[in-house]
């Protein structure tokens, strides 16, 4: 489903890549891996990952490496990265925070301590994804219920708007373009026609009138839209 998120694993040692992978697909994430630094900065471009788990040892490019470069692009800089290494000593640690990481586990790690720091992660950049109820003004989007209420009010919402409505209130205030509502709402590897997301705003906007006065989504000529 396009509205999982996106986790970027970069390890080296096909085991422990195996096993990271497997774990966070079980918690219903998405997951793409890398195996070096260079296919790290590949990947991301590629995949535009909500997380990225980085190992710190990598041939070539070095984790840190491609950490310090992740954390300068103005396009990848608020992407969290969780760093990884199999060193313990304290001043590793402050290396690893100077590159920017947003969080640092040392090796070995248990799985069940790594993806509760994923989710804390991700509750930053991803709220809806992992189980969080989101309000904006008088609208509450439940995700455990997978419900949404304006003024207390239960709104009959078909999936698409749900996911519209999810990837808007996940980011109140920012200006989506088309393209990149296709990408949340839709996902990368389906085609859909850019005004297919105009005719899914108006059914949304729809539902919400029905239960509160105003709009709260604007159109922003030229650019898409936004919430409030
Ligand atoms: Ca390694």
């Amino acid at each position: 489903m396009a509205s999982e998120p996106m986790v970027l694993v970069v390890e080296d040692e096909p085991a422990q890549r195996e096993v990271l992978a497997y774990n966070i697909r079980a918690e219903g994430f998405q997951v793409t891996t890398a195996e070096s630094g260079d296919e790290a900065l590949i990947a991301v471009r590629e995949t535009h990952p909500d997380v990225i788990i980085l190992d710190w040892m990598l041939p070539h490019v070095s984790g840190i490496e491609v950490c310090r470069q992740l954390k300068t692009a103005a396009d990848t800089n608020r992407i969290p990265i969780i760093m990884l290494s199999a060193r313990s000593e304290e001043v590793d640690k402050v290396r690893g925070l100077e590159t920017g990481a947003d969080d640092y586990i040392t090796k070995p790690y248990s799985v069940a301590e790594l993806l509760a720091r994923l989710r804390t992660q991700l509750r930053r950049v991803r709220p809806a994804a992992v189980g969080e109820r989101l309000e904006y003004q008088d609208i509450m989007l439940d995700m455990t219920e997978h419900r949404v209420y304006r003024s207390d009010v239960a709104l009959a919402l078909g999936p698409t708007e749900f996911r519209l409505l999810t990837a808007l209130m996940e980011r109140p205030g920012r200006v989506w373009s088309r393209e990149q509502l296709l990408d949340r709402v839709w996902g990368r590897d389906i085609y859909v026609d850019s005004r297919t997301v105009d005719v899914h705003v108006g059914r949304l906007r729809k539902a919400l009138r029905a239960a509160g006065s105003d709009d709260p989504i604007r159109t922003v000529r030229g650019a898409g839209y936004a919430l409030g």
